[in-house]
C-alpha cells in the first residue's frame, strides 16, 4: 500500500498490538476502520459529572474547518475527507469513512493522548445534547403547526357562521 501523501510504499508498523502502515518517508500512519479502536487504545469508560465538567474545560469547539479534499485513500482511491479528529481534538486528519484514517507523523500519539483524557465521551456527550437540542426545535415547530392549523379552523368557524352554516 502506497503513502496517500509521498505515494512511496509503506511498511508494516504495530501500535498498541494492532497491525497500521507506516511511510517511511513523511512518517504518516494508515490506521483501518477496524484497526481505529484498539489502535488509539478506545476503551468503554464511564465518566463522573466533574470528569465531565473537567471535559468540558479543555474541549471548547475548536469551530469548523474547510471540509476539503486533497489526498487519496490507499485503499479505494476515493479522495478522503480533510478533518479535525473526533470534532474536538484539534488534529487534523485525513479520513475515508469506509476505509480508515491517515494520520501524519506523531498525530496518532496526540490522537491517543486526546481519547486517553476523554476527548471520545466528550465527543458522545456533545452528541447527545444536539440530539436533545433537535428535539425539542421539532418539538417547537410541531407545536407551531397545531397553532396555526387551530388558528386556521378559528377563522373557517367564523367565516362559515357569517356566511349562516
Ligand atoms: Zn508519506
Ligand atoms: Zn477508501
Amino acid at each position: 500500500m502506497r503513502c496517500p501523501k509521498c505515494g512511496v510504499d509503506m511498511t508494516v508498523a504495530d501500535v498498541e498490538g494492532c497491525e497500521v502502515d507506516e511511510c517511511p518517508r513523511c512518517g504518516g500512519i494508515w490506521v483501518d476502520v477496524e484497526e481505529e479502536k484498539s489502535a488509539l487504545g478506545m476503551k468503554p469508560t464511564v465518566f463522573t459529572v466533574d470528569e465531565i465538567k473537567r471535559l468540558r474545560q479543555i474541549y471548547q469547539p475548536l469551530g469548523q474547518i474547510e471540509a476539503v479534499k486533497y489526498f487519496k485513500c490507499p485503499r479505494c482511491g476515493e479522495l478522503m475527507w480533510r478533518k479535525n479528529y473526533m470534532h474536538h481534538s484539534g488534529i487534523i486528519v485525513d479520513k475515508c469513512h469506509r476505509h480508515g484514517t491517515f494520520f501524519d507523523k506523531g498525530e496518532l500519539e496526540k490522537a491517543a493522548e486526546f481519547i486517553k483524557k476523554g476527548g471520545v465521551e466528550y465527543e458522545k456527550l456533545r452528541i447527545a445534547e444536539k440530539g436533545v437540542a433537535e428535539t425539542q426545535a421539532k418539538l417547537i415547530r410541531e407545536l407551531g403547526r397545531v397553532e396555526s392549523t387551530m388558528y386556521r379552523l378559528h377563522w373557517m368557524g367564523r367565516l362559515l357562521s357569517s356566511l349562516g352554516f
